[in-house]
């Protein structure tokens, strides 16, 4: 029985992995041009204080081809990270956003948060953090509002790694979360292992909170650890009002999802910024 399960799925596999097989090759071509030939760009996406003012906001990068057409970043990250693609990219995202944001702010005169996705990959690059530091400084960016989003999937293997890093960014008065909280197989040892200052919690719990209670009690408690550890949480991924309640009553701090605004382009988020 055994050998015979093996032997369908793998028939099946081999016909799946023969379109991803192109797809990806397609992706990595398509991406070697994309960046100079303008097709990237940057969407931002509120995240919301618990008494309704603004807290800050994600950078999601965005991309569209010609031949491709539209490609999520899950499409086309770990392609560029496995393809040796991730520095020259990594360096438009955190190029593009500190300079749109940091020209946002200072047109409006608002001060908020701004948060930038890292993958480990970038992370483990030698020159990672001077290179950061070299575009703070020269988009004048305030340090301190800074945020880098890393998701938990962190294998055990690569924390020796990332710790020193870990450190050395936070030294530098630049916040660290921990994204996609409670979806990957680490330990909760890494929660006083690793220097963070914000949890968000992954949006497949946040979805069923109101008719899972179990799944309930699994958020609420995730918010207390994070307040025991002096950690800001933020949910990801809200899309309705009912979902908002009640993860105010649970005292979470940061709320982030479609009930309140989908990503937006530069020109949109500074009109939803001007509405208050
Ligand atoms: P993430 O960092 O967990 O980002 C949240 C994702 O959830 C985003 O998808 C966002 O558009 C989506 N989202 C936010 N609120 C809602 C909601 O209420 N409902 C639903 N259905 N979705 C919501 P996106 O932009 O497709 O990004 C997917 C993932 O790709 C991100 O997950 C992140 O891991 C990665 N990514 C995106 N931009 C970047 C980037 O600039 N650099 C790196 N390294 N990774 C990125
Ligand atoms: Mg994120
Ligand atoms: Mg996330
Ligand atoms: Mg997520």
């Amino acid at each position: 029985y055994q050998a015979k399960k093996i032997k369908n799925s793998y028939s099946f596999f081999t016909e799946e992995m023969r379109s991803l097989n192109a797809f990806r090759a397609d992706v990595e071509h398509e991406l070697r041009g994309a960046i100079e030939s303008c097709e990237l760009w940057m969407a931002y996406q509120p995240q919301i204080n618990a008494d309704e003012t603004l807290y800050g906001v994600e950078a999601l990068v965005r991309w569209q081809n010609e031949k491709l057409g539209f490609v999520p970043p899950d499409k086309f990250i770990y392609v560029a990270e496995e393809s040796g693609l991730m520095k020259e990219l990594g360096e438009f995202i955190i190029q593009t956003s500190l300079r749109e944001i940091g020209e946002l702010q200072k047109e409006l005169n608002l001060s908020f948060s701004l948060s930038i996705n890292i993958s480990v990959v970038q992370l483990m690059e030698a020159d990672f953090l001077p290179n950061l530091l070299k575009i703070i400084a020269k988009e004048n960016f305030d340090r301190s509002s800074l945020t880098l989003e890393i998701t938990e999937s962190l294998s055990i293997e690569s924390l020796d790694d990332v710790l020193p890093i870990l450190y050395d960014i936070q030294e530098h008065d630049i916040q660290i979360s921990l994204d996609d909280f409670g979806t990957g197989y680490s330990s909760l040892s890494i929660l006083r292992e690793l220097p963070i200052d914000e949890l968000k919690i992954d949006k497949s719990f946040i979805d069923k909170i109101l008719y899972d209670e179990s799944e309930k009690i699994l958020v609420e408690s995730i918010i207390n650890i994070g307040k025991n550890f002096h950690m800001k949480t933020l949910a990801e991924g809200v899309e309705c009002i009912e979902q908002v309640n009640e993860l105010k009553r649970s005292k979470c701090d940061i709320f982030q999802g479609y009930y309140y605004s989908k990503p937006l382009s530069k020109e949109d988020l500074k009109k939803f910024l001007r509405k208050g």
